[in-house]
């Protein structure tokens, strides 16, 4: 049987089945028993309340001492112990009790209802409501008496395989153990996904017949097919085990720049989200960086970081490479990253709706303020700084972006491609801007209109189809033509694969997540330019897209 997913990395898993316990029943709607006090009943809640947040809490005291993929989760889990102690959350849950309602019923139905306002805000806070239900179910299991729903115990190497992974059973995950992980449900960006990447973990998620899989039973995870074989044959494990010893070739050649096999340079990035994100970076070997998702610093405020904070933050990113390029992103509000201080609420269809330079244009002083601490970090710092703004879809926005920037004291400024619009316009744009960045995930979702977070769509979020191709190179060729650079630093630079057809197409660096630089490197050392060039012919021509709408 073979199961298609969304594969996070590139690595592969073979190993047996073990499933984690499902979720608790749903309390039951029934009337309090008249001898239960509605104030005793709140204070077990509150007690309830107060033992999950604890145990969050001291999870995430233990995950910040671990190492480095457990540090990351240590933020989530403190962050989720607040969720347990929101006073608005029990008022709601007393209120449900005086109406009535039993203490784990009150519970269920509190926390549905904050669920359910994350849910309609979309985007990320929709992922989070995820977490919040964890929370909840944690909640009723101590209040019934019952073990949290969690990991399975096992003496021996497994598949783990589940409905999702909540960030309290990610950071508690036994790495020694755990061979993949397969998730019927949650996406790219769930924390089963994140924290997969981050400790290298091999996963495939939204897998949705991983159901089907029993205790037991042998698969192949491969991340890099997003696929999952049941029962394989003798066959299908050998491919396997030579796939896994190639990969752990691919750390042979760490530390050398990005290259094509006849010396074509093509220098390797790493995309981050905060200044620490500089140490994985490093460590596999990036060149510099291709993306710095600012966000980090306006999400979760509810007000925009001062200059002087912006500009510590960024100077700390940026002396970790002296000598280098380092790119930064504007800041992207909007559509998948609403702020609440400056994104719309009700916008019908956020994707399309004020995001990206779009907001910052419409809120001035942000704009002007993330320039100024720009300046100020560039100045005390010694890496080479190039900026860019996202959502640019023409060259009037490209050549406003870059004149404001360098008119405030910016030295090298850009125009993300993630607009199919842009691709149509791609030589008036390389006359004014410095460089260009293809912001895939974008480009890919725009192109061909499916929202990039929504799973009944994910089929189209695939930068292979040729239509995507075909604007990268009208960009690439414009680059070439004006000699500006043109970098990809979408999730399609971490599929080696498409990163040789990258190359071919002539984009000229490429930026990505750092635990995918060694797969890149190595698969980038095995083609010529020509070679690489002709990958590419075939690519744009269709032949290596097949349409899942249709299969
Ligand atoms: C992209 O769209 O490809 C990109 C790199 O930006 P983000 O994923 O942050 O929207
Ligand atoms: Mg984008």
């Amino acid at each position: 049987m073979d199961i298609t997913g969304v594969g996070i990395g590139r690595g592969t898993a073979i190993g047996p089945v073990v499933r984690m316990a499902s979720a608790l029943q749903e309390p039951a709607d029934v009337e309090r028993d008249g001898k239960l006090d509605a104030q005793a009943e709140i204070e077990r809640v509150k007690s309830s309340l107060d033992a999950v947040k604890s145990d969050l809490s001291a999870r995430a005291k233990a995950a910040a001492q671990g190492d480095k993929g457990a540090q990351q989760a240590a933020p989530i889990l403190e962050a989720l112990g607040q969720m347990a102690g929101d006073p608005t959350l029990l008022d709601s849950i007393s209120d449900l009790i005086k109406q009535g309602k039993t203490a784990d019923r009150a519970v269920f139905e509190g926390f549905a209802g904050f669920e359910q306002t994350l849910t309609a805000l979309g985007g990320y806070m929709a992922e989070r409501a995820g977490d919040l239900h964890d929370v909840g179910q944690r909640v009723i299991a101590d209040l019934l008496g019952v073990s949290a729903p969690g990991l399975p115990q096992s003496d021996h190497p497994f598949v783990l395989v589940a409905e999702d992974l909540s960030p309290a059973d990610t950071a508690a995950l036994d790495l020694s153990n755990t061979l993949a992980i397969v998730t019927t449900q949650g996406g790219p960006t769930s924390h089963t996904a994140i924290l997969a990447r981050a400790r290298g973990i091999v996963a495939v998620v939204s897998a949705a017949k991983a159901d089907e899989l029993s205790d037991g039973m042998t698969v192949i995870v491969s991340a890099a097919k997003s696929l999952i074989i049941a029962n394989p044959s003798d066959e299908e494990i050998q491919e396997a085990r030579a796939a896994q010893a190639s990969a752990a070739h691919a750390k042979d050649l760490r530390g050398k720049p990005g290259a094509l096999k006849d010396g074509t340079a093509i220098p390797l990035l790493a995309n981050v989200g905060k200044p620490e994100d500089a140490d994985p970076a490093l460590e596999y070997g990036a060149e510099g960086v291709g993306l710095f998702r600012s966000e980090f610093l306006f999400i979760g405020n509810a007000e925009p970081p001062t200059v002087e904070e912006q500009a510590k933050a960024y100077a700390a990113l940026l002396s970790r490479f002296p000598g280098k390029k380092v790119v930064i992103r504007m800041l992207d509000a909007g559509a998948d990253k609403p702020l609440p201080f400056l994104t719309p609420e009700n916008e019908p269809n956020p994707a399309l709706g004020l995001r990206g330079l779009r907001t910052l244009k419409a809120h001035k002083q942000v704009l002007e303020d993330q320039l100024e601490a720009l300046v100020e970090a560039d100045r005390v710092t010694n890496a080479h700084l190039w900026v860019m703004a996202p959502m640019i879809a023409d060259q009037y926005e490209s050549e406003y972006f870059v004149k404001l920037g360098k008119s405030k004291g910016l030295k090298f400024v850009g125009t993300m491609a993630e607009v199919p619009s842009i691709a149509l316009m791609a030589n008036e744009v390389a006359e004014v801007a410095d460089f260009v960045s293809i912001g895939t995930n974008d480009l890919t979702q725009y192109t061909l209109a499916a929202d990039r977070t929504l799973g009944s769509v994910s089929n189209y979020q695939t930068a292979w189809h040729p239509a995507v191709l075909r604007n990268i190179k009208l960009i690439a060729d414009a680059g070439k033509a004006h000699n500006m650079p043109v970098g990809v630093c979408g999730e399609a630079a971490a599929d080696p694969e498409l990163a040789v057809v990258l190359a071919g197409i002539g984009v000229t660096s490429l930026s990505m997540t750092p635990v995918a630089l060694d797969d890149v490197r190595a698969e980038l050392a095995k083609y010529t330019l020509q070679e690489a060039q002709e990958k590419a012919r075939r690519a744009l021509a269709g032949e290596f897209y097949h349409c899942a709408m249709l299969a």
